[in-house]
C-alpha cells in the first residue's frame, strides 16, 4: 500500500499549526456547549431514522433502500449528493470556504443472520434473493444515524468553521470491499482528496464513552485456502495411498508453533483454521483435503512471517509425507487501520475536554478487520474511534467473574441502547470535526 510522504508533511504541519496556539495547555473541544445542544435538540429526528434504519438492513451491495433515506436526508441538509459511487455508495459534499477537507465515513450494510434481540424494532427484513434474514448486528444503522446527526450539526453551525465536509457512506464493509469499490470508482479523484479522514464504530463500551488509539487500531487480515493433495485409496492399504488427512492434520498444529515459536511474543498475530473439509466414508482415504482460515496481524513485519510460515509449513506437511506440493493461496483482505498519532492526540484532547477524561480513553486495537484502511492507504491522516452503546452497570457487570456477558458486534443479541449511545456518536463525531477544521 502506499502512503504518499508529501500529503502526510502537510498534513502534520496544518495540525501542528493547529495545536500550536494552545501547545501550553490541552486543546478545548470548540463548541462543545453548541454542539451538545444541537444534538439533544435533534435527537426525535435521529432516534426515528435509526430504528427505520434497523428494521430494514440491507447487505453488501444490495443497500439501495439506506442509500436512498441518506441521500434525501443530505439534500435537505444543503449536501451537493453524488450517488452510485461504487455501486451502492453515496458522496455528500458542503464547500464553506477555503480550508481542510474532512472525510466523515460511515458504512450501509448489514448482515446476513437473523436478528434475535427482540426489540420493537428489530429487523425481519430479508436480503434480495430471500434466502437469509438482515441485521444491523454490526452497529452500522448507529453509524449512519452519527453520521446524519453530525453533518447536520455542522451545517447549522457552518458560521462557526471554514473549509469542506465530505461525508461519504460506503457500501459493503462486511465483505471488505466497498471502500475499494468506491475508491475504484474515482472518489479521490471525481471528489477532493480529503486532508483528514474520521470514522466511529459502536462498541460494547458504556454509552456515554469514547475509546481510541494511536497507531493500529484493527488488524491485517488474510484468508488462507489450501488443498493437500494426496492419493486416495483403501482406508486398509495406507501404504499404498498417500493420506491427506494426515498431513492437513499435521499441519493444523504444527502451524500453531509459527504463533508461538517464530512470532515476537509482544507483537500481536492470530492463525485460526476455521474450515476443513476432506472425505467421505471412513474407509477411504481420499484424493484432497481442503483448509480454510484466517491470518491476523497489527504489523506488516509480523504479517510477512506469518504469511511465509504458514506456506512453509503447509509444503513441510506435505514433504514429510512424500505427497505432491499443496495448493496454498493466501489473500489478502482488509488492510490494519493506522491512525495518525498526531490527529489522535489532538481529538484525544478536545474528547476529554467534552466528555471528561473518565469517558474519554485509550483503549486496545480490535482484533478485526475493517476496511476504512483503504482511505489512510491512500495517505490521508485518519483516525477511527470507537463508542459505548450499553448501559454501564449492565458493562461493569460483564466484567465482574461469572458475570452475564454483553452481545458483542455479529452477535443475533447485539442491541445498542438508542439514547444516548447516538448521541454521543454524533457529538464526538462533530467535535472531531470541527477540531480538524479551520476557524472563520
Ligand atoms: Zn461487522
Ligand atoms: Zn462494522
Amino acid at each position: 500500500m502506499k502512503r504518499p510522504a508529501l500529503k502526510r508533511t502537510a498534513v502534520s504541519l496544518l495540525l501542528l499549526a493547529l495545536t500550536a496556539g494552545v501547545s501550553a495547555q490541552p486543546a478545548a473541544a470548540p463548541l462543545k456547549t453548541e454542539v451538545a445542544g444541537k444534538v439533544d435538540g435533534m435527537y426525535p429526528w435521529l432516534d426515528g431514522v435509526y430504528k427505520d434504519l434497523h428494521a430494514h438492513p440491507e447487505i453488501a451491495f444490495q443497500e439501495v433502500r439506506t442509500a436512498a433515506k441518506l441521500a434525501a436526508e443530505m439534500r435537505k441538509l444543503g449536501f451537493e449528493v453524488t450517488e452510485k459511487v461504487g455501486r451502492t455508495g453515496l458522496v455528500a459534499i458542503l464547500r464553506n470556504g477555503a480550508g481542510p477537507t474532512v472525510m466523515v465515513r460511515t458504512e450501509l450494510d448489514g448482515l446476513p443472520m437473523e436478528e434475535k434481540t427482540g426489540l420493537p424494532y428489530a429487523s425481519r427484513a430479508h436480503t434480495q434473493d430471500g434466502a437469509a434474514f438482515t441485521t444491523h448486528s454490526c452497529g452500522h444503522d448507529v453509524h449512519m444515524a452519527a453520521w446524519l446527526g453530525a453533518a447536520r450539526t455542522l451545517a447549522e453551525l457552518k458560521a462557526q468553521w471554514k473549509g469542506t465536509l465530505m461525508f461519504i457512506a460506503q457500501p459493503a464493509e462486511e465483505t471488505v470491499s466497498g471502500a475499494r469499490a468506491m475508491l475504484d470508482d474515482g472518489l479521490f479523484k471525481r471528489f477532493p482528496k480529503p486532508d483528514v479522514a474520521f470514522a466511529l464504530h459502536s462498541w460494547p463500551l458504556a454509552y456515554g464513552t469514547v475509546g481510541f488509539e494511536a497507531g493500529p487500531v484493527s488488524s491485517n487480515s488474510d484468508a488462507l485456502e489450501i488443498r493437500f493433495n494426496g492419493r486416495g485409496g483403501h482406508g486398509s492399504a495406507p501404504d499404498k495411498a498417500i493420506d491427506p488427512i494426515a498431513i492437513a492434520a499435521r499441519f493444523i498444529v504444527d502451524v500453531q508453533t509459527i504463533v508461538s515459536r517464530e512470532k515476537d511474543p509482544k507483537e500481536f498475530g492470530v492463525v485460526t483454521v476455521g474450515a476443513i473439509q476432506g472425505g467421505t466414508v471412513g474407509n477411504i482415504i481420499p484424493d484432497t483435503v481442503q483448509v480454510r482460515g484466517t491470518i491476523r496481524s497489527y504489523s506488516p513485519e509480523v504479517r510477512e512471517k506469518l504469511l511465509d510460515g504458514v506456506r512453509r509449513v503447509a509444503n513441510a506437511s506435505a514433504a514429510m509425507a512424500d505427497a505432491p506440493a499443496p495448493d496454498v493461496r493466501l489473500t489478502p483482505g482488509g488492510a490494519a487501520i493506522v491512525n495518525d498519532a498526531a490527529l489522535v492526540r489532538r481529538t484525544e484532547a478536545i474528547f476529554q475536554d467534552a466528555f471528561g477524561a473518565k469517558n474519554a480513553q485509550r483503549m486496545p486495537a480490535m482484533t478485526a478487520s475493517e476496511d476504512f484502511s483503504a482511505y489512510a492507504n491512500e495517505g490521508i491522516p485518519s483516525m477511527f474511534f470507537f463508542t459505548g452503546v450499553y448501559a454501564p452497570d449492565v458493562v461493569a457487570a460483564a466484567q465482574r467473574p461469572g458475570g452475564k456477558p454483553i452481545a458483542f458486534n455479529h452477535s443475533p443479541f447485539y442491541a445498542p441502547v438508542p439514547e444516548p449511545s447516538i448521541k454521543t456518536a454524533a457529538q464526538a463525531m462533530s467535535l472531531a470535526v470541527l477540531g480538524a477544521l479551520a476557524r472563520p
